[in-house]
């Protein structure tokens, strides 16, 4: 299943990722993608206030994965940009993360595409400079191996 969903603002981002951490069950893993400045970090800290996380969320620049727990289940915040290779997920036990108890989003999913587990779901960010500098086209599609 495939869904297309247009924001005109910041704020609407922000409360779409709401929403969908307000629906999410442990052990749902969603992929993040998108260019730089498309509004990643919005849609993220949107789903931690959507779990009622109160810390301040931003990317975790310095690890793999940001773990939040004080919210309504665990967030797992993935940015795997900078792995060097897959084995490194193995060294962070990412299995833990993926088929755990909690909400999994991953950044940059596609360089670890080989070890997403078989159902996902997938969001992209794309801008459309003719609608608007602050329009974004956001796309959530159900994905199965
Ligand atoms: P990323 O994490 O993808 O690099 P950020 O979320 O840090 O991007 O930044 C997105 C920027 O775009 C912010 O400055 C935000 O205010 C701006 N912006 C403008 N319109 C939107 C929109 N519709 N949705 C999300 N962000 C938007
Ligand atoms: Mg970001």
């Amino acid at each position: 299943m495939k869904k297309i969903i247009e924001t005109f603002s910041p704020e609407e981002t922000f409360r779409l990722g709401e929403e969908l951490a307000k629906n999410a069950v442990p052990g749902q893993v969603y992929t993040l993608i998108g260019d730089l400045g498309v509004g990643k970090t919005v849609l993220t800290q949107g789903m931690a206030a959507g779990l009622d996380i109160d810390e301040p969320v931003n990317s975790p620049t310095f690890t793999i994965v940001q773990v939040y727990e004080e919210g309504r289940m665990p967030f797992y915040h993935f940015d795997v940009y900078r792995i060097g290779d897959v084995e490194e997920m193995d060294e962070i036990g990412y299995e833990d993360y993926f088929y755990g108890e909690g909400l999994c989003l991953i950044e940059w999913a596609n360089l670890i595409e080989e070890i997403l587990p078989d159902n996902y779901t997938e969001i992209t960010i794309r801008k459309d400079l003719q609608k608007g500098l602050d329009y974004r086209e956001i796309t959530i599609e159900e994905m199965t191996k």
